[in-house]
């Protein structure tokens, strides 16, 4: 009998678990950690942020789906990974701290045949002082951060009914942060709300981000084909903020909060600082802080994980100057290159470098939207490091069937805006998401199928998606036949 362990419950983690489930069948274990108690589908935190759901309608009890499909669930989190064993254990095993109930605080040593590393990002506000919601920002990372900032967002909503006028900045709130598309998502939500309470007069909504040019996503921007003709994703995004009275700041990082004032620096090396009433700044992202050791109990942290937290995996990390990127420098199997029973996806993985040329300002400061680490991919990943897993076991041959890069594989991105039936939404595919000039020298993607689209239909389909991904998750009947 062989065991999978899955650190990690989230959109890679959870589909990983499923997947290798369904497929091991009774004869072997998949057990998974992960430290909090509900499944959340992130995407709709924005309508949590705006009031539009309640965080009840995005998240579900873990443990009874796992019950169900015969999954070993333990609420806890990983500590550190022993991937030789240690002088008491042969097997390797993963350190893990009780989160709940009796066993709170008591640590265990879980062995593992294959280990599969989905823990996301540490949200890290701390690198930003000031920021985050238990200071002077707000985040939608989260339910119950959404839940923070609709509330703190009414009261704004309140004093522009009496009159009063107020400024939301909405973006990005570190010089590397990514997820410029959910800041996005948000800021035009946050209009759409205004607009239905006929409230405009009172609201100046300004976008504060990292990216060199707006739309540039983290992914270098794109070119999309937007009725007939192709478009920048730079004039695509700007025309939609003139739609919707958007203001823009680009090209800066927001160094400091506090209470409703925002410090940045921006390329040119300037020093600025905005007023706010509301901000809703999204942070930067690290691994989450796992150690790792040797049979001896050395530490081999380094050798495991990127400086950044993120787990190596099987990119081609040499550094090299962004004009010798390559489509092939970018994972496909998330297999760990020093034990090849370990694997890492979804957000836990580490990028070779950001897709975005690097900036510094003249200070030195990076400035740099980094590689987007969005959800479709982070299933599609969850997914084939289990099918991969699960042919090992059934077959004992360490074959890598299934494979899904970045540089191969395409993401949809609907940042909806509004919700209802009067809700639009700004469809977005991109083929692949990192671009491979080799391949597509003209436009550095296909250009088929990298589409850019403002309409009501993408906003439907955002509404169904959020449906059909949490019957999914559940593991209702057929789950396994909606794609990631
Ligand atoms: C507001 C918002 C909107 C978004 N909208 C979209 C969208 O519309 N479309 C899209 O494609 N993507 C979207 N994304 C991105 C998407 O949510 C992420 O790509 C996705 O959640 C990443 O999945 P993951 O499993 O890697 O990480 P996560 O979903 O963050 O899951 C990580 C899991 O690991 C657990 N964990 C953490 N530490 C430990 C530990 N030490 N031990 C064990 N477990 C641990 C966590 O509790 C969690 O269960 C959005 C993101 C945000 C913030």
């Amino acid at each position: 009998m062989a065991r999978v362990l899955i650190l990690g419950a989230g959109i890679s983690g959870h589909t990983a678990a499923l997947v290798a489930k369904r497929k091991l069948g009774k004869h072997h274990e998949v057990v998974v950690v992960s430290p909090n108690t509900n499944y959340q589908w992130v995407p709709s935190n924005i309508w949590v942020g705006v009031g539009r759901m309640t965080t009840k309608q995005v998240i579900f009890p873990l443990a009874p789906v796992y019950k169900k499909q015969g999954i070993i669930f333990k609420q806890a989190k990983a500590i550190s990974i022993h991937p030789e064993g240690d002088a008491s254990k042969s097997k390797q095993f993963v350190k893990i701290q009780y989160v709940v109930g009796d066993m709170k605080g008591q640590e265990e040593k879980v062995e593992y045949d294959y280990l599969i590393n989905a823990t996301g990002p540490k949200l890290n506000f701390e690198a930003v002082e000031g920021s985050g919601p238990e200071f002077y920002s707000n985040s939608v990372c989260t339910y119950d951060h959404a839940a923070k900032t609709w509330s703190d967002l009414q009261k704004c909503f309140e004093k522009m009914e009496k009159g009063e006028k107020q400024r939301f900045l909405v973006g990005t709130g570190n010089g590397t942060a990514t997820c410029q598309g959910a800041a996005f998502e948000y800021a035009l939500n946050i209009t759409f709300e205004i607009r239905r309470r006929k409230l405009e007069k009172f609201a100046e909504v300004i976008w504060i981000s990292n990216e060199y040019e707006l739309g540039d996503f983290g992914m270098g921007g794109a070119y999309v084909k937007d009725g007939g003709y192709i478009t920048p994703t730079k004039i695509f995004t700007e025309s939609i903020f003139k739609e919707y009275n958007v203001k823009w700041i680009t090209r800066s990082a927001v160094q400091k909060i506090e209470p409703g004032i925002a410090y940045y620096e921006n390329l040119e090396g300037e020093k600025k600082s905005i007023e706010f009433d509301f901000a809703m700044l999204l942070p930067g992202f690290a691994g989450v802080g796992l150690k790792a050791f040797d049979k001896n109990d050395e530490d081999i942290t380094a050798k495991l994980f990127a400086p950044n937290g993120f787990m190596k995996v099987d990119a081609d990390y040499t550094p090299k100057p962004f004009e010798e990127w390559k489509a092939s420098d970018w994972p496909s199997t998330y297999q760990n290159p020093t034990y090849g029973n370990i694997y890492a996806c979804g957000i836990a993985f580490a990028p070779p470098h950001p897709i975005s040329k690097p900036m510094k300002s003249k200070n030195g400061t990076e400035i740099t939207a980094t590689a987007p680490r969005t959800g479709m991919p982070s299933g599609v990943m969850g997914k084939i490091v289990a099918q991969n897993i699960v042919e090992q076991i059934l077959t004992g041959k360490e074959e890598h069937r299934h494979r899904a890069s970045l540089a191969g594989m395409g993401a949809a991105c609907v940042i909806s805006a509004g919700y209802g039936f009067r809700g639009k939404a700004a469809t977005m595919t991109v083929f692949p998401v990192a671009q491979d000039w080799e391949k597509y020298p003209k436009w550095g993607r296909n250009i088929k199928y990298t589409i850019g689209e403002v309409g009501r239909a993408g906003h439907w389909f955002k509404w169904a998606m959020h449906y059909l991904f949490i019957y999914k998750a559940k593991a209702k009947p057929f789950w396994w036949l909606i794609p990631e």
